[in-house]
């Protein structure tokens, strides 16, 4: 047995229980889990619609953690090993998975779970932790990896004049590596002021409090109206503001997730001719590349992790960030 926090129903925070250890089947392995972020995606999936999580889910997908058991098949993972995993483990050889686009595979596995002592992970999409590369760090190259995955749909280049909309992990990754890819002015609109030094830290050159009016100030900022804008908040109403503020053949990337219907009106995208895409999870290159860029000994992105709970203080925190919370990445760590 070992202790998980479970979600069982929208509107009732996670209950901390004894639940059976998982077994590893084949080519799987089982982590003792020693860091597991918690992502909006988590929020997201157990508040009340299509999309909800079925009652005695264990959430969890950012996780770090030490291999304890394997599963028949495993050949390259051994018992100790440090170890992260892409929570999305697709077969490796459908279309999908040979575009890298694990997320879309016909048998794509989710591999949920992190919020327990132990995890199962697919071995083959693990990779070991080089020994200077901590389990927090190790724990952050997942939302990188959605954040630079966003980041490369939108083909940030040098000189670009990028907008970030929000201010949250997943922003906080997109700035990090649009400056990274050569933007020239970063601007960061959102709600609160809380996360203005940290997004300044990772690369931002100038933050903007959002009063939800017009955003003739990020002009002013920015010296005109945006290349690029990256849709980080999944707020209602932001692709709309995004697609009115953009320049004429701008583009306007969606990397917040938006449950809800949400109206623009097309004819003024269309007048301007941008383009408006929408990016989702990441593939193994992504995924590999974050991790490299901590093993590089670029720690800057640590700065992301902004607390820590253990898993008796989780579904406090879960319903705290819920709330908004104050912090960038939270942490469940052992
Ligand atoms: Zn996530
Ligand atoms: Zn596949």
């Amino acid at each position: 047995m070992m202790k998980a926090a479970v979600f069982r129903n929208p509107g009732q925070p996670l209950v901390v229980e004894e639940v059976p250890l998982p077994a590893p089947g084949r080519g799987a392995a089982l982590i003792r889990v020693a860091r597991c972020g918690i992502c909006g995606s988590d929020l997201h999936f157990t508040e009340r619609h299509a999309q909800t999580a079925p009652s005695g889910t264990i959430l969890g997908h950012e996780y770090a953690g030490e291999v304890v058991a394997l599963g028949a098949g495993c050949e390259r993972l051994r018992v100790g090993d440090r170890v992260i995993a892409m929570p999305i483990w697709g077969c490796g050889s459908c279309g999908a998975c040979r575009a890298d686009r694990p997320i879309h595979c016909i048998r794509l596995r989710p591999m949920l779970g992190g919020f327990a002592e132990y995890a199962l992970i697919g071995e083959a999409v693990a990779h070991r932790l080089p020994a200077l590369v901590s389990f927090a760090d190790g724990a952050l190259v997942e939302p990188l990896a959605s954040a630079l995955h966003g980041v490369r749909i939108a083909d940030v280049k040098a000189g670009d004049h990028v907008l970030v909309l929000g201010a949250g992990a997943i922003a906080a990754g997109a700035i990090f590596w649009a400056r990274r890819m050569g933007a020239a002015r970063i601007v960061v609109l959102a709600r609160s002021s809380t996360r203005a030094s940290l997004v300044r830290h990772l690369g931002a050159d100038a933050f903007i409090e959002d009063a939800g009016g017009d955003l003739e100030l990020v002009h002013d900022v920015l010296g005109g109206p945006p290349d690029i804008i990256l849709e980080c908040t999944g707020a209602s109403g932001m692709i709309e503001r995004a697609i009115g503020q953009v320049r004429p053949m701008g583009r306007v990337v969606s990397l917040g997730m938006c449950l809800h219907r949400d109206a623009f009106v097309p004819a003024t995208a269309q007048a301007k001719e941008i383009e408006l895409r929408f990016a989702y999870a990441y593939g193994a290159r992504a995924f590999r590349d974050c991790l490299n860029l901590f093993d590089s000994g670029d720690v800057a992105a640590s700065a992301m992790v902004t607390g820590m709970t253990d898993l008796a203080g989780l579904p406090e925190t879960f319903e705290a960030q819920r709330a908004g919370g104050s912090g960038c990445k939270v942490q469940l760590g052992f």
